[in-house]
């Protein structure tokens, strides 16, 4: 396990945190049109070895202020710690946040709206920035747009219970916990979410 001060090599608290401050501050995607909630959800430091990329915020994050603190991530929690990752700890130690930061509000059937291409294209360089500063050596796309951003168009049969290399950091994706209930409730599609908890859970990774 790497030391704090290896972590911090080449990283800055001072740019994260300038970073953090224009995401909490931009409102694009408002002056753009697009009826989002516009406050920006992410948490964790700049040393954080692994992050996890979501879709978008819920309305539950935005009210805590809290990526990942809804229903959503309590079963996202409840994975990781099967993997063996405490939520505490968790949260303290690694990065959580999204391929867009703001709510994108509810879509017009059940759930939340799904933010649309021109809306990622607004937000991305935000994530592109934190990677940039983070530099984690794990990064978690949770769902179909964050697998998507990351490892091109794929099915999630054959992106979940893989890990891939790519950038000189490792990718191991998640479903959606809450968006991906058809596909998760199929035997196999079960046994696909148990092989990546045992990558995310083995120290072939890291
Ligand atoms: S979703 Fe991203 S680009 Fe859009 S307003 Fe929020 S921080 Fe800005």
């Amino acid at each position: 396990m790497k030391g704090y001060n290896d972590r911090m090599n080449g990283r800055s608290i001072t740019e994260l945190t300038a970073l953090q401050e224009q995401m909490r501050h931009c409102h694009l995607c408002a002056k753009a049109g697009y009826p989002i909630v516009p406050r920006a959800i992410f948490s964790g430091p700049v040393t954080a070895r692994i992050m996890v990329v979501g879709q978008a915020p819920g309305g539950r994050e935005v009210e805590r202020g809290l990526p990942f603190s809804g229903p959503a991530g309590r079963r996202l929690f409840s994975w990781l710690a099967q993997a063996g990752f405490k939520e505490d700890e968790f949260r303290k130690d690694q990065y959580i946040t999204a391929i867009t930061k703001c709510y994108p509000g509810k879509g017009k059937s059940r759930g939340d709206r799904v933010p649309t291409a021109a809306e990622r294209e607004l937000c991305l360089p935000f994530l592109a920035r934190e990677v940039e500063l983070v530099q984690p050596e794990l990064i978690i796309p949770v769902g179909g747009v964050a697998i998507r951003h990351f490892l091109g168009k794929m099915k999630l049969d054959d992106a979940i219970g893989q890990v891939y290399h790519k950038d000189g950091r490792s990718i191991i994706p998640l479903p959606h916990p809450s968006g991906a209930n058809i596909w998760l409730n199929r035997p196999k599609s079960k046994l696909l979410l148990q092989q990546a908890l045992l990558l995310l859970s083995d120290a072939s990774w890291q």
